[in-house]
């Protein structure tokens, strides 16, 4: 089933992705190691807190 996204669409699925995998600095340790762990869950890889934040972006 081909799916036909418009080009702004495209966009923020873009940018949503690269902020879904992107590292961000963890309150609790201020390391560089949270990752995404699911939809809106947040885990910090050094001292394993887990955060819920937004569902694309760690805030
Ligand atoms: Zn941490």
């Amino acid at each position: 089933m081909p799916i036909k996204y418009g080009k702004k669409i495209r966009e923020k699925v873009r940018a949503a992705h690269l902020k879904s995998v992107a590292r961000y600095k963890c309150p609790e340790c201020s390391r560089l190691a949270i990752k995404r762990a699911s939809s809106a869950i947040w885990a910090c890889k050094k001292c394993r807190a887990t955060f819920a934040s937004g569902t694309y972006e760690f805030r």
